[in-house]
């Protein structure tokens, strides 16, 4: 299979046909889908939707599940693409395409790649009168086209050879012989040395396109864009820096992760206020209509509701002290304060807390230290901040250690727990904010990603800094550092 032509839409299209089809390449591509999305997604109302999807189902193109999400059926004959996110990487990819078309003038698609091919997830078609159009929902072999090029050139040799060369690629009919799998090794080989990859004319006659592969924080490549143009206008277009802009929306792999992260956390905080708003309703309920009679009963309830509006107030001062200092409006007070004290005390309030129940922590005694120039309540936020990480991370171990340690012109204070510790490559991302290890569903501990950064902005302002030794099923040690010679703190940074 040399061209693959892409079909030009008839002049007579049946339009519940076309829009069955692309419900169908929807379910393909992002699994599952919800009636409202669906019906947004191929632009007809809901009962349209549902009717067309009902003909699905009836037909074995579709299964519902007991959420009422649809999923693809049996006679599809493929699964959804596998990478469940898919979804929410269009709506983050939307603007960066956008861009592309408004800085190139021409299309932009985002692809994923699945197996020997790329899935178009999503195009945004440019303004102009000629111009390559709409590929969504579209399935090309990942070796013509420019995005796939890309994809395939973060594989290593042996993935590839999987990809072309094995028993697999014989049954799937991917298989190339020796000549042709040579040349598609170098030519990955030059789109890794280019850092993008290009096609003429490859997918489609008359159509060029140049691609890059996006990656995520695990530097995983999860997605990429391509720039597509009619062929003709490609030089100009080259000459015009189309490939360098493209090459520039890597860098939209940042933003692409933080507004995922952000997701996370609106999903997580949300999740974390609703939990103990639902705990007091029942709780204040079960009081009011009077349906609790013993008086323990009734005091344990009153406790329970006292402890879920702490649980509350926390994460909103949380939330709030995160935005106070990150958007630098947090004013810092600084005044001479014994450190020793401060920590104990710090300690002493922590636990009382009612989930440090069964924990031992321990400050390790520490000879009497000078004054250093701090605003107690900021540190005070920090060091709860680190208590409370290693209580919720402790797993078995209930065991956390505070130590204070006095070198020549700083004072650290550090906080050891015996718990699930953190991976190498975690360990620099974890101050970042939203950060969580194992983001989304997986995550087993409930959590905003703010902690930690709100630990380093706290420490960075005093003119200190923050650190994290741990080993993965071992335990974790946070330290932060204070300069204690007196030395004026630095402003807060950005
Ligand atoms: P949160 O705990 O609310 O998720 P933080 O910013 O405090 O947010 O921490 C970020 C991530 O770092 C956590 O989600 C967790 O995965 C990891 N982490 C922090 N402290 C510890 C610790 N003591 N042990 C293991 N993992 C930790």
């Amino acid at each position: 299979m040399q061209n693959t032509p892409i079909g030009r839409r008839p002049p007579y299209a049946v339009e519940s046909v076309d829009t069955a089809l692309r419900l169908l390449q929807l379910l393909r591509d992002t699994g599952g889908l919800r009636l409202t999305d669906a019906a947004a997604e191929v632009g007809v109302s809901r009962s349209t939707a549902h009717r067309l999807l009902a003909m699905l189902v009836y037909r074995g193109f579709a299964v519902q599940d007991g959420a009422k999400q649809y999923w693809p059926g049996p006679s599809l004959g493929a699964g959804p693409a596998g990478i469940p996110w898919a979804r929410q990487l269009r709506e983050l990819a939307a603007p960066v395409l956008e861009a592309l078309v408004q800085r190139t003038g021409e299309t932009a698609n985002l692809m994923l790649r699945v197996g020997a091919n790329v899935r178009f997830i999503t195009t945004i078609e440019s303004a102009e009168v000629l111009r390559v159009t709409d590929r969504r929902g579209v399935v090309l072999p990942a070796r013509s086209a420019s995005g796939g090029k890309a994809l395939l050139a973060t594989l290593d040799r042996a993935a590839i050879e999987r990809l072309y060369r094995s028993s697999a690629a014989e049954v799937s009919g991917d298989v190339l012989d020796d000549a042709a799998f040579a040349a598609l090794i170098a030519e990955l080989e030059q789109v890794r040395r280019a850092g993008f990859a290009t096609n003429v004319e490859e997918t489609e006659g008359g159509v060029g396109a140049v691609g890059v592969a996006l990656r995520d924080a695990e530097g995983q490549a999860v997605a990429a864009i391509s720039i597509a143009t009619p062929v003709a206008r490609l030089p100009e277009r080259l000459a015009q820096g189309m490939a360098d802009t493209v090459l520039a929306a890597r860098a939209a792999n940042r933003s692409i992760r933080l507004s995922r992260m952000k997701s996370d956390f609106v999903s997580n905080v949300s999740h974390e206020l609703r939990t103990p708003i639902a705990s007091i309703r029942v709780f204040a309920e079960l009081l009011r209509a009077g349906r609790v009679q013993s008086p323990e009963k009734v005091r344990e309830y009153g406790e329970r509701i006292e402890q879920e509006s702490t649980r509350l107030a926390r994460l909103v001062d949380k939330v709030l002290d995160f935005s106070r200092i990150e958007s630098g409006r947090k004013i810092y007070h600084f005044e001479p304060i014994d450190l020793g004290a401060l920590v104990q005390e710090r300690v002493d309030r922590f636990r009382q807390r009612p989930e440090v129940d069964g924990f031992r922590i321990e400050v390790e005694p520490t000879p009497p230290l000078a004054p250093i120039s701090l605003d107690a309540d900021a540190i005070g936020l920090a060091i709860d901040n680190l208590l409370e990480n290693a209580v919720k991370y402790s797993d078995e171990s209930r065991d956390v250690i505070v130590q204070i340690r006095k070198e020549a012109d700083q004072t650290g204070v550090r906080v050891i727990d015996h718990g699930r510790g953190i991976e190498r490559v975690e360990q620099e991302r974890i101050f970042e904010r939203f950060h969580r290890v194992n983001q989304g569903a997986v995550h087993d501990v409930k959590g905003t990603g703010l902690g930690l950064s709100i630990v380093e902005h706290v420490v960075r302002a005093h003119g200190g800094t923050v650190s994290v030794e741990s080993r993965l099923g071992k335990g974790s040690a946070f330290t932060f550092w204070l300069p204690s010679d007196g030395a004026s703190p630095l402003e807060e940074p950005e």
